[in-house]
């Protein structure tokens, strides 16, 4: 399975502080010390990230009512994969990580400096969003080059996707030790700073909707349909 590991994200103290759930705009104003912080921990963490992407592309055979199946035999199962991807041509599909160093360190401050911690973890959030954007884009470049579309890319947890659903069906098909990314019992990725994802790809796809439309945080998220910057 292909292994994309030459990124170049770029991240800013405000991503940070978005990564946290902070407000950058308020927080300039009011407590403009944790955009110092945030700018140290920025420092610190990029020299901490490993990002990779792992992934591989499937051809779809057929769309049955509850759900996709792909050549070779898989199924994507559930409402989302089965509303987004039923008219894909092919199904790329995606595990994006910054591997565990970072997060190990931002554990390990957390016992004695919790702002300084929780604003690395922030950049660890920052750059996994930052790390699925950029494949996202390059799938989408990928899709237009060949004159097709592409469907939002899907996530476990998602509005029609359970993580208990997604989660394994995405390991049953992408082997995530590769990037060194483990799923637990309760489907929870490790390191935690890690992402999975599906996107359909074909001619004359109509994309429903954006992924903030399908977000399980729509209705309390600041940032929603803004998708790609605050994230
Ligand atoms: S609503 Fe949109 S911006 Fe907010 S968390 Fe969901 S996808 Fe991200």
């Amino acid at each position: 399975m292909p292994i994309l590991d030459q990124w170049d994200l770029r991240l800013d103290a405000d991503a940070v502080l978005r990564g946290q759930g902070a407000d950058p705009s308020i927080l300039r104003s009011r407590r403009p010390r944790l955009f110092d912080i945030a700018g140290q921990a920025l420092d610190e963490g990029l020299a901490l990230i490993k990002p990779r992407v792992l992934y591989e592309r499937f051809t779809v055979e057929s769309l049955c009512h509850n759900r996709v199946r792909l050549v070779g035999g898989n199924d994507l199962k559930g409402e989302a994969p089965v509303q987004h991807l039923g008219a894909a041509q092919e199904v790329l599909i995606a595990v994006c990580t910054i591997g565990g160093e970072l997060e190990a360190r931002a554990q390990k401050v957390m016992e004695t400096e919790i702002v300084y911690g929780l604003a690395l973890y922030g950049v660890g959030s920052a750059a996994v969003e930052a790390l699925a954007n950029a494949v996202c884009k390059d799938f989408e470049d990928e899709a237009a080059a060949r004159g097709w579309q592409t469907t939002i890319p899907l996530s476990p947890g998602m509005i029609g996707w359970s993580v208990e659903d997604g989660q394994p069906q995405i390991f049953s098909l992408l082997d995530g030790s590769q990037v060194d990314v483990r799923l637990t019992s309760s489907s929870i990725m490790l390191p935690l700073k890690s992402l999975s994802l599906v996107m359909g790809l074909g001619p004359d796809l109509n994309r429903l909707g954006t992924t903030c439309d399908f977000c399980a945080m729509h209705a309390v998220c600041k940032y929603k349909n803004n998708h790609a910057k605050p994230e």
